[in-house]
C-alpha cells in the first residue's frame, strides 16, 4: 500500500512529538520562563500513539522519528519505541535528541535497531552552548555523541546556524567529521521560537553557510541526495564524515517532502508550517473507528498545500508563534 498526496508525492514518513518539555531552553526555540506546557491528559497515551501507527502502517508509514519536546523526558519511551518497532510495516525508527539524557539508553538503541540518531548541537565550546541552551550541559552531549559513534548509529548533528552566536563553531563541527562518520547539518533558524518574535534580517541562509565553509574548503565535494532529504550535502576529501546544510526557513526541498506530523496533543500536521489539520487523539477519545480515522488521514493528506509557503499562506491570521517543541522538530 502507497498513500500518495494531492501533488503525487508519496507519504511514508511520520515523525512524532512524543512531548512538548523540555530540559534545555535553545533561544531558538523557547523563551527563558519556557512555554506553557499541555496538561499531561492532553498528551496521547503511548497505547494512542501505538494505534495511530499501526493505522498510519496499514495506509504506507513505514518510517517513523520520535522527537519532541526532549523525548527522553517521558518515562517509559524505550518500551514504546519497541512495540512500535514491532508494528507490521515499520521498517525503520529514528530519534531527534538533544542528547542530554541518552547516555545510558545509547546500548537499547543498538539493540532495538535505531536506524539512525539525530544529535542536537549548536556549539562545541561550553560557554556557547550555555548561552544558547541557557543550561551547562555540553559534557553530557557529548558523551552521547562519543557512545553513538561507538556503538555504530548513524548519527547526525544538526546546528542551527544563528548570526552573532555560534558561527564560529561551524568550522570546528566541520573537522569532527575529519575522523568521525557522522554527517554534520546546518540548519536556517526559523521562526519557531515561542514567542512569535524573529528577526529576519539576522538569518543566515543556507547560501551565506555555504559561502563561508567554500572559503575555507575550496574542494568540498556535493554528494548526490537521497530521495526526499531535506540537506544539500558535501564532503571533504579525506575526511571520514560528511557535511549538509538545510534550508529549513528558505524552503527549497517542499518539492519531495514525504512526511508528516504528530504533535503531542495529537494534532496531525501535513506541512511543518500548517496551523495543524485536525486533531487525531479528539477523534480517538470520541470514539472514533479505524475506519473514520483512516477517512480524516486521507482527506489531509488529499488537501496538502503544494509546500511551506502556501501552508503559512493558509493559516491566514493565525501567525506562526508556536515552539518547535510543541511541533516536533
Ligand atoms: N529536543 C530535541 C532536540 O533538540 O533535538 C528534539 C526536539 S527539537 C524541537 C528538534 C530540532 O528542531 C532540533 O534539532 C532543533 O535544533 C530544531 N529547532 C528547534 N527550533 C528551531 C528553530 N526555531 N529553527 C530551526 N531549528 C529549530
Ligand atoms: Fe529543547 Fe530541543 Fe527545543 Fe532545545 S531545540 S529547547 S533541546 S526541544
Amino acid at each position: 500500500m502507497m498513500l500518495y498526496d494531492n501533488h503525487g508525492r508519496i507519504i511514508n514518513y511520520l515523525r512524532i512529538a512524543v512531548t512538548d518539555r523540555c530540559n534545555l531552553r535553545c533561544q531558538y526555540c523557547m523563551p527563558e520562563e519556557g512555554i506553557d506546557y499541555v496538561n499531561r491528559s492532553h498528551l496521547l497515551t503511548y497505547e494512542e500513539i501505538e494505534r495511530i501507527v499501526t493505522l498510519f502502517a496499514s495506509l504506507g508509514i513505514n518510517k517513523i522519528r520520535i522527537t519532541g519536546g526532549e523525548p527522553f523526558l517521558r518515562k517509559g519511551l524505550m518500551e514504546c519505541i519497541d512495540r512500535i518497532n514491532q508494528i507490521e510495516g515499520i521498517d525503520s525508527i529514528h530519534i531527534t535528541t538533544n542528547g542530554t539524557l541518552t547516555k545510558d539508553l545509547i546500548p537499547r538503541f543498538e539493540e532495538i535497531g535505531i536506524k539512525s540518531v539525530n544529535l542536537s548541537l549548536d556549539s562545541l565550546d561550553a560557554e556557547r552552548f550555555k548561552m544558547i541552551t541557557r543550561r551547562d550541559d555540553l559534557d553530557k552531549v557529548m558523551e552521547s555523541l562519543t557512545l553513538l559513534v561507538e556503538h555504530d548509529i548513524k548519527t547526525k548533528i544538526n546546528m542551527v546556524v544563528m548570526n552573532q552566536k555560534n558561527i564560529e563553531d561551524i568550522l570546528p563541527m566541520i573537522e569532527l567529521t575529519k575522523y568521525l562518520p557522522i554527517s554534520v547539518r546546518f540548519l536556517e533558524e526559523m521562526p519557531f521560537n515561542g514567542s512569535g518574535i524573529h528577526d529576519q534580517m539576522a538569518l543566515w541562509s543556507h547560501k551565506d553557510i555555504l559561502d563561508f565553509i567554500k572559503k575555507k574548503h575550496t574542494g568540498a565535494l556535493q554528494l548526490e541526495s537521497e530521495p526526499n532529504s531535506t540537506s544539500v550535502n558535501y564532503k571533504i576529501p579525506g575526511y571520514d564524515g560528511s557535511f549538509g546544510i538545510i534550508a529549513s526557513y528558505s524552503r527549497s526541498f517542499c518539492g519531495t517532502c514525504n512526511r508528516l506530523r504528530l504533535t503531542p496533543t495529537g494534532l496531525m500536521k501535513t506541512c511543518l508550517y500548517d496551523a495543524g489539520i485536525f486533531n487525531i487523539k479528539d477523534m480517538m477519545r470520541a470514539g472514533a473507528n479505524d475506519d473514520e480515522l483512516k477517512t480524516a488521514l486521507l482527506s489531509a493528506v488529499g488537501s496538502r498545500a503544494k509546500d511551506g509557503r502556501e501552508a503559512e499562506q493558509r493559516r491566514a491570521d493565525d501567525l506562526i508563534s508556536e515552539s518547535m517543541a510543541t511541533i516536533g522538530g
